[in-house]
């Protein structure tokens, strides 16, 4: 059922979101400024566990599947790591990430997927480390054959651990170390559950090794292929055959075609356009998209 009501569910949250953050870029006063950071934070979390439970329905559901892609893990590793440097600093937590330089630039992975699970696992390690703390991530090849590359991935914290008769059911749907940690942290708990069976999805096994008050390690190992193709990727950046980026030109001459079905939507998507001086036009689906399409350019 819930599985079924992604879609519903998270529409009208884009309209949430989108005209949430329009509205932040308006003259505020103080006090609405504070007040939109709260709804902003508020949003952020609702969003997660949406997501967490989306997710975990379809797990439960076996609708969750792999999507394998040429990846750079180099590249998209760090850019999913990197996003919580700022978190880290905020706690003024020392964050290492070490990528091995010796792993391929192409490997075929659901880069989603095992994004999903290092974010997950490193904000979770942001969440339970406190002031001063460090976390370091490392992901380094163990094992190379002819078509395969094996990386182990480990991420350590200086935090607060979780005591060893836990350990075995930290993994459990809405398993949380005590019942303050939702009131002192937030979250559900369905966290670790879902890295869990996304690891075991990727074929491997997700671990634990903790000590309380010391800190933990979440480690996995992931043997990936390698591409067939030769070197799809230059210095671990993608070949950027469109030099003339149109975010860099004046955008008000292009022709927009916008298919959005829910109202809120085409008006935020409206409202975000006028920005860039486009004057769209909005169709309700795709089917009135191909047919518009056969009379006019876009
Ligand atoms: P959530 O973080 O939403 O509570 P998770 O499933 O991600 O749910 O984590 C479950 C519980 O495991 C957390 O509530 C916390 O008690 C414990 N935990 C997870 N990661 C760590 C960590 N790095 N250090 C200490 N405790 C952790």
């Amino acid at each position: 059922f819930l599985a079924n009501m992604s879609h519903e569910i998270r529409t009208p949250m884009n309209g949430i979101s989108g005209f949430l953050q329009l509205l932040s870029q308006t003259k505020l006063n103080e006090k609405q400024e504070k007040y939109i950071s709260i709804i902003e934070a508020s949003m952020s979390n609702l969003l997660k566990i949406i997501h967490d439970i989306l997710d975990f329905s379809k797990i439960e559901d076996g609708k969750m599947q792999l999507s394998l892609i040429e990846i750079n893990p180099k590249r998209d590793f760090a850019k999913a790591l990197e996003l919580f440097s700022i978190d880290a600093q905020n706690k003024n937590i020392l964050y290492c990430i070490n990528i091995d330089a010796k792993i391929n630039t192409c490997l075929l992975a659901d880069n989603l997927r095992i994004t999903q699970v290092l974010s997950n696992l490193v904000s979770n390690s942001i969440k339970f480390t406190p002031e001063n703390g460090s976390i370091d991530v490392n992901i380094i090849l163990t094992e190379e054959t002819d078509r395969t590359q094996t990386l182990s991935i480990t991420i350590v914290d200086t935090g607060i651990g979780i005591p060893k008769d836990r350990q075995k059911k930290i993994f459990d749907v809405f398993s949380q170390v005590d019942a303050s940690t939702t009131r002192k942290f937030g979250g559900t708990g369905l966290g670790l559950s879902i890295s869990a069976s996304l690891v075991k999805m990727l074929g491997s096994n997700l671990q634990l090794n903790s000590e309380e008050g010391k800190g933990s390690t979440f480690f996995f190992d992931l043997t990936l292929e390698k591409c067939l193709k030769t070197q799809v990727f230059e210095d671990g950046f993608p070949l950027n055959k469109d030099q003339n980026h149109p975010s860099r030109k004046d955008l008000s001459s292009l022709r927009v075609l916008v298919a959005e079905d829910y109202e809120m939507n085409a008006i935020l998507l409206n409202e975000i356009l006028i920005k860039y001086k486009i004057s769209a036009t909005f169709v309700l689906n795709g089917k009135e998209a191909v047919e518009i399409l056969k009379k006019e350019t876009f």
